[in-house]
């Protein structure tokens, strides 16, 4: 699989899937979930909410990943995913890596060949960046699948900078 870094706001990425770094309530929140959830329009709310009722009555657990179409976007698919919060005193980094493992697992299953991530957990859930960018780029190239791109997606200019010198640095 080829690993990209990009900048820029996923809701306008022309992919077949793009994860959201979801609510565990599947029901919207801030950040990217509430951009994916706004820019997708009703038919995200909607698929949100049944599988909310039917699939998750407790919410989509931390670490897992489930698919929905995704609406008005340019991609095909959303994979929602929920991430850790970051806590001093607890390693959770092995949920964090879950994220990006189960959300290929989707990604196969639905056949999405290119996958745009933004930086889950980094945001509200107050995961170091730096570390956030290691998490993902590393699991991302350790994890099998036949996704053939996927592209991290960051959406300011100082995290797209850190992730190219934590790349450099990986490679
Ligand atoms: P979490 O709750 O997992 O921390 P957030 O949405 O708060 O999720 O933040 C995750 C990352 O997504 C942060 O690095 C944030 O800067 C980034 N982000 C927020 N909006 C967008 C967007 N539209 N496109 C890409 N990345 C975004």
């Amino acid at each position: 699989m080829d690993i990209e870094l990009a900048q820029g706001d996923i809701t306008t990425w022309r992919v077949d899937a793009i994860v959201n770094a979801a609510n565990h309530t599947l029901l919207g929140g801030g950040g990217v979930d509430g951009a994916i959830h706004r820019a997708g329009g009703r038919a995200i709310v909607e698929e949100c909410r049944l599988l909310r009722a039917d699939r998750y009555p407790e919410g989509l657990p931390t670490g897992e990943a489930v698919a929905t179409t995704a609406g008005d976007l340019p991609a095909r698919w959303v994979i929602h995913t929920v991430g850790p919060t970051w806590a001093k005193t607890t390693d959770k980094s092995e949920l964090l890596r879950s994220c990006y493992r189960t959300s290929l697992a989707v990604a196969d299953e639905i056949g999405a060949a290119t996958v745009a991530f933004p930086l889950v957990s980094a945001g509200v859930y107050r995961w170091p960046k730096e570390d956030a960018i290691v998490q993902a780029l590393t699991t991302l190239g350790s994890t099998p699948t036949a996704v053939r791109t996927a592209t991290l997606v960051l959406y300011d200019e100082p995290t797209y900078r850190l992730a190219e010198q934590v790349a450099a640095r990986l490679a």
